[in-house]
């Protein structure tokens, strides 16, 4: 991973706080960076981050999302005032999650649905959220080129998830380059995640419309039931649904919605359906879109998509408090120096546990 490096205003002898790491653009714009010779770092004022993201360019709005993906406290505030800035310019695209197990298809889906979109004169931005990056530092999503084509075209940009840190952080800083995304034009946002562990969830809190990816043949296409994943689906594709695998495709797409109706739905007053696709072969991306374009007709029509949408900010805003306060309170000398002893106590079983929090917290 020769051509990855840390953010330039990241200071020289950062460490691990410093998770970002960036690729080097094929083409820099020559009138911001150092045209020749070691490259001193520049840093952007909020101004020209602003300025630049509502103008649509890719290399600004990149930094802007290196910005807010920074850990460092010294850049948090300059962050967040990009966000203030910006947030009255986001909200007006369609955020579509997708999910599914590693090999599903979903990059391949992802560059040819983007792709098709693009055709269709949208502008698609591609973020990710990675589960794996987070748990074990390697990563599902990002090891693999990916979406090369899509990501060459002017009306594409692509953001692989944030390297590192809880999955609340990564979903933290997924949540605000969404609105940056939003702000600097991209009319359709796609959020990827795997399709393990808890993440599915995460995406579901902050996209409008979730699609649920699954592949014919294994004989476990109703897996998603037993972990709760179809439930949070508005629509499930069958994808592979070429040559030989055809028929098992449409067998696995009819059993699917049988299963379905037996479930819980989503998205109040929708049906979600499953459809078959091929992603390779560019098969039955018309009809997805058109099952997202009725959705979100739909549901702009009778005030479900703003309801959820309000939900969602109301929820984030509860989870980041009770996280400021958690930290808050962990990092407050007095609880620092208390802490170890009342654990031990509580260990050797010569406080109880109720009285050693109690003690804590007053
Ligand atoms: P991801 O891990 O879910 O992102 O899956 P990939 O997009 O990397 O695809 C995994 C493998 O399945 C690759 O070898 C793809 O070429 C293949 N694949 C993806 N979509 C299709 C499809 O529609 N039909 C067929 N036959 N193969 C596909």
């Amino acid at each position: 991973m020769t051509n990855k490096r840390k953010p330039e205003w990241t200071p020289d002898n950062a460490g691990r706080e410093f998770a970002s790491r960036v690729r080097e653009a094929a083409s820099p714009a020559s009138n911001i960076t150092a045209s020749s010779g070691a490259q001193p770092r520049k840093r952007y004022d909020t101004a020209t981050l602003v300025k630049g993201v509502l103008a649509g360019d890719r290399t600004l709005l990149s930094k802007a999302i290196t910005l807010i993906e920074s850990n460092s406290e010294q850049h948090f505030e300059a962050g967040q005032e990009l966000i203030r800035q910006l947030l009255p310019h986001s909200g007006k695209s369609i955020r579509i999650g997708i999910t599914g197990v590693p090999g599903a298809g979903k990059s391949t889906f992802i560059e040819n649905f983007g792709l098709w979109l693009i055709g269709q004169g949208h502008q698609v931005a591609v973020l990710a959220i990675d589960p794996s990056s987070s748990l074990s530092r390697g990563s599902i999503l990002g090891d693999k080129t990916r979406m090369e084509q899509l990501s060459r075209q002017s009306g594409s940009f692509i953001r692989p998830s944030p390297s590192s840190g809880a999955l609340g952080g990564v979903a933290r800083k997924t949540r605000e380059s969404l609105i940056l995304c939003e702000a600097a034009g991209y009319d359709i946002i796609l959020i990827e995640t795997v399709g393990v562990g808890q993440s599915e969830t995460t995406v579901r809190s902050m996209v409008d419309f979730f699609l649920l990816m699954q592949i014919p043949g294994a004989g476990d296409e109703l897996q998603g039931i037993k972990k709760g994943i179809m439930e949070l689906a508005d629509l499930i594709v069958v994808n592979k649904a070429d040559g030989d695998n055809i028929p098992a495709a449409e067998l696995a797409c009819r059993e699917l919605n049988n299963a379905l109706h037996y479930l819980r739905h989503a998205t109040k007053g929708w049906q979600t359906k499953a459809l078959t696709c091929s992603a390779l072969h560019q098969t039955g991306l018309q009809e997805i879109w058109s099952s997202i374009t009725r959705f979100v007709q739909q549901g702009k029509e009778n005030g479900v998509f703003e309801q959820r949408r309000q939900a969602q900010v109301t929820q984030w805003f509860d989870c980041l408090l009770s996280e400021a306060v958690l930290n808050r309170f962990y990092s407050d000398p007095d609880i620092k120096e208390k802490l170890p002893a009342l654990r031990t106590e509580v260990e050797n079983g010569t406080l109880p546990v109720v009285l050693a929090v109690k003690q804590l917290l007053d």
